[in-house]
């Protein structure tokens, strides 16, 4: 799929309706990665097993992934999960990273008539920059929330430690704290409804305060997984997880959300989703594997 930021609407954006849930993935862009993927004894997966299973690698593993934001809306609830990117700074890190932008949210958000005022909530999975450059907006001088209404909910212990010190781009201090000091920052500890079936439940293992969201809509489950999977891949060898990431407990967070999902026959995406974005976790053998679910219209996976 080629990525240009004049792309149609079918390039960068992905619908799906369940009951009184609508579900759309803007994909905001694409980073080069090379994620050096280890197993959960500490040993690297050999190169040759990573490209059989994710064609898009190259010969040193590295990979071109999308970056999604994704807007749920549910009732009177309209949340924005992760807004990603922001407007391009000077001293932003994303050439380093290759950044590929699409049209992105904003050009989204025209087509759907969506203003930011509309926004009710922005749940933040962690603080990881590709997910949460897009949270503030400088206007007239001063840095604050691109949503003007809406309340910021992140995990308190993913916050904590980014306010202090540990904050490696300084995005997470860069944007939190104005939307701190404009008094829209909820800080909550473990699993919470925001309404209508939504909920934010604390997943750890990618960070200690990582978050996945969840809706319930009468016959209806959709879980979106954030960065609980990088690649759908993950969902098989469930002990496989990028460097960094602590992967005893993301193995533990990754069973638990595996049951619900099944449980719930739930429609599911990830952080990460390239085309067609959404997708099914089910049994397979002892473990599970991801389904791609293409609509028509949909780009075919790679
Ligand atoms: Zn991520």
């Amino acid at each position: 799929m080629s990525v240009e930021t004049s792309g149609s609407p079918a390039e960068f954006i992905a619908t799906r309706r369940l009951g009184p849930c609508t579900v759309t993935v803007i994909r905001e862009g694409d980073i080069r990665w090379e994620p050096d993927v280890r197993r959960g004894d500490g040993s690297p997966v050999p190169l040759d097993l990573w490209r059989g299973v994710v064609p898009s690698a190259d010969e040193r593993g590295g990979a071109s992934i999308p970056c999604n934001c994704v807007l749920i809306r549910v009732d009177d609830v309209l949340a924005v999960v992760d807004p990603c990117f922001g407007e391009a700074t000077e001293d932003g890190p994303w050439p380093e990273y290759g950044l590929q932008r699409t049209a992105g949210r904003e050009a989204a958000f025209r087509l759907l008539g969506i203003a930011p005022e509309h926004v009710t909530h922005v749940l933040l999975s962690h603080l990881h920059g590709d997910h949460i450059d897009g949270c503030t907006i400088v206007r007239n001088g001063e840095r604050a929330p691109r949503y003007p209404r809406a309340r910021y909910v992140l995990q308190r212990q993913e916050w904590e430690p980014a306010r202090g010190s540990d904050d490696p781009l300084g995005l997470a201090s860069r944007h939190l704290l104005a939307v701190e000091a404009h008094g829209q920052l909820d800080l909550i500890d473990g699993d919470v409804e925001i309404g209508s079936g939504l909920w934010v439940r604390h997943r750890p293992g990618e960070s200690r305060g990582h978050a996945i969201v969840e809706v319930t809509a009468g016959a209806h489950a959709f879980f979106h997984l954030t960065d609980l999977f990088h690649f759908a891949c993950e969902v098989e060898h469930q002990d496989w997880a990028p460097r960094g990431v602590d992967i005893v407990t993301a193995r533990r967070s990754r069973g638990l959300v595996c049951k619900s999902v099944e449980a719930a026959h739930a429609l599911c995406t990830f952080g990460h989703a390239g085309p067609p974005c959404f997708g099914h976790i089910e049994r397979a053998g002892n473990g599970y594997a991801w389904r791609w679910e293409t609509m028509p219209g949909d780009s075919q996976p790679r």
